[in-house]
């Protein structure tokens, strides 16, 4: 599949559910009200959706909410995606978690054909994990990447930079994540969703954080891609990884290959604008409409987004939380 600007889309990323067990402060409101269960597709047709895609060239699938885990039976999609790796274009199925439920089904993911995941995790403090997750329990998500690191999985941990929050902890990250064996790759909070807190307060633009991390550390840039949109060095001190993703203050549009669906059958041909397709209403009405909606939908993915954290404008670039598009 090739959009109009010549990209070519091989990545899906689906969004499960929109519900999650934490409610962090730069991706929901404390009352964060969700969607009617009945609107939400089932797992059978989240599956025939992603087949789709993967008919379609799709190479590879993330799995993110919401948080995932928090889906009733979501380990029977991840067996069924799992089993078409190698046998159609698919060649990889990875997870984006919060962790929380990591520790009971890092095993059945392996089994599953899962090799990577992705964690998120903003700081290493009990009790600021607490006031960022607003009900997050930090033991449980150390348990959680102990059982994934145990059962094999290659483990990137995902950081949104924040600032007066863990801009200082960021060099003590960085030091743990790689000591761990794990790559680490830092966010900028993107002006998505009513969360109840000012962006301008959290944001924190990591060019800052890279002069800050250069003080102590030698970063290389790296060759390295993921087909994400992070950017990475090599960190000499530490061995290990290091990637920025940087939507405010490097637009990394130009590259995007990847294309998004929501739990409710909402394709987003780009995290930072409005347009959708409903995939789900073509689904329903049969192979010759979803094929139809998926070309006319691919064929109108725009150019970029175009987000900005201004203080005179503090409201969100776009009311639609990261949750429901799928982080
Ligand atoms: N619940 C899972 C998790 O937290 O990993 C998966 C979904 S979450 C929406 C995916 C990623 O989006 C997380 O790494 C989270 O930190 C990030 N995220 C959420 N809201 C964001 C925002 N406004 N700006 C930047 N990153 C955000
Ligand atoms: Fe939940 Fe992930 Fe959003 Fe945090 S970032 S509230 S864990 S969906």
């Amino acid at each position: 599949m090739q959009d109009a600007f010549g990209r070519s889309i091989s990545y899906l990323r689906v969004s499960v559910t929109d519900r999650c067990d934490f409610r962090c402060v730069y991706c929901m409101s404390e009352h964060m009200s969700f969607l009617p269960r009945d609107e939400v597709l089932s797992l059978e047709e989240i599956e025939r959706l992603c087949l789709a895609f993967v008919d379609r060239g799709v190479e590879r699938l993330r799995i993110t909410g919401g948080e995932p885990l928090v889906r009733k039976n979501v380990m029977q999609l991840f067996d069924r995606l799992g089993a078409r790796i190698g046998k159609s274009a698919l060649q990889e199925v990875t997870l984006t978690t919060n962790a929380s439920q990591l520790a009971r089904h890092a095993k059945d993911l392996v089994r599953a054909g899962v090799t990577r995941i992705n964690i998120s995790l903003d700081t290493m403090d009990a009790d600021k994990f607490r006031q960022v997750t607003r009900w997050g329990d930090l033991t449980k998500v150390l348990a959680g990447i102990d059982a994934a690191d145990a059962a094999g999985l290659k483990i990137k941990i995902n950081t949104v930079a924040l600032r007066g929050f863990n801009q200082d902890e960021i060099p003590d990250l960085l030091r743990w994540a790689h000591g761990r064996g794990f790559d680490l790759t830092l966010i900028e909070t993107m002006p998505l969703g009513e969360t109840g807190e000012t962006r301008a307060d959290q944001y924190l633009p990591l060019s800052l954080v890279r002069a800050n991390l250069e003080r102590s550390f030698t970063l290389t840039p790296s060759s390295h891609r993921t087909g994400g949109p992070a950017r990475y060095y090599q960190v000499a001190e530490t061995g290990g990884r290091l990637g920025l993703i940087t939507p405010l203050t490097h637009n990394f549009c130009e590259s995007c290959n990847r294309v998004r669906l929501t739990c409710t059958g909402q394709l987003f041909m780009c995290l930072g604008q409005e347009d959708s397709a409903d995939l789900r209403g073509a689904l329903r009405a049969g192979d010759a409409a979803l094929d139809r909606a998926i070309t006319a939908a691919i064929a109108r993915k725009p150019k970029g987004h175009d987000f900005v954290i201004d203080r005179r404008n503090p409201a969100p670039a776009l009311a639609r939380p990261m949750s429901l598009t799928g982080g």
